[in-house]
């Protein structure tokens, strides 16, 4: 009888040194600025969904974001930050706003992508609205931004609180 439970069925984890290096310091300031623990409540206001699969891409093994107390919550009562994706279209706009009014303060935004600045690759149309007044605390280009990117642009924001 083979015993598969003894036999390693995945191969392991190609870790990449100067990825490591990034994770450990965005873990440090998570203990720093947020006690350990940073909530993120993802907001899709009308992406082409790119910029989410990217983001998805941070809970896999290889990135990992969990282990360094970082975690996408359901709930915005339970967030610290807002994670802004797209356009903003007229449908979303208002629910971007309710989103971040459940938020218990203190509390920031981050827009991700270059369509949530400028509408990006999108042209502005009549669905379209943008984010009006809604204060950005911080920006994360690219059209996507990489999983490693968005780790550079966690940190930056971490710094800059
Ligand atoms: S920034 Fe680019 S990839 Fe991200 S949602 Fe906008 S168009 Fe898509």
């Amino acid at each position: 009888m083979i015993r598969f439970w003894k036999k390693r069925v995945t191969d392991p984890i190609q870790t990449d040194p100067v990825l490591e290096q990034k994770r450990k310091v965005l873990k440090q300031l998570v203990k720093q600025k947020f006690g350990g623990s940073l909530a993120i409540r993802m907001v899709d206001s009308g992406s082409c969904n790119a910029c989410e699969a990217e983001c998805n891409a941070l809970s896999n093994p290889y990135y990992n974001l969990e282990a360094l107390g970082i975690y996408f919550v359901a709930s915005p009562r339970h967030a610290d930050v807002m994670l802004l994706s797209g356009v903003g279209t007229f449908n979303m706009y208002h629910h971007a706003r309710d989103c971040f009014e459940q938020i218990p303060s203190p509390k920031w935004v981050i827009a991700i992508g270059e369509c949530t600045k400028d509408f990006g690759v999108f042209e502005k149309t009549y669905a379209i609205k943008g984010h009006g007044d809604l204060k950005i605390d911080h920006f994360i280009g690219g059209c996507p931004p990489t999983p490693t990117q968005i780790i550079e642009g966690l940190i930056a924001f971490a710094k800059g609180i």
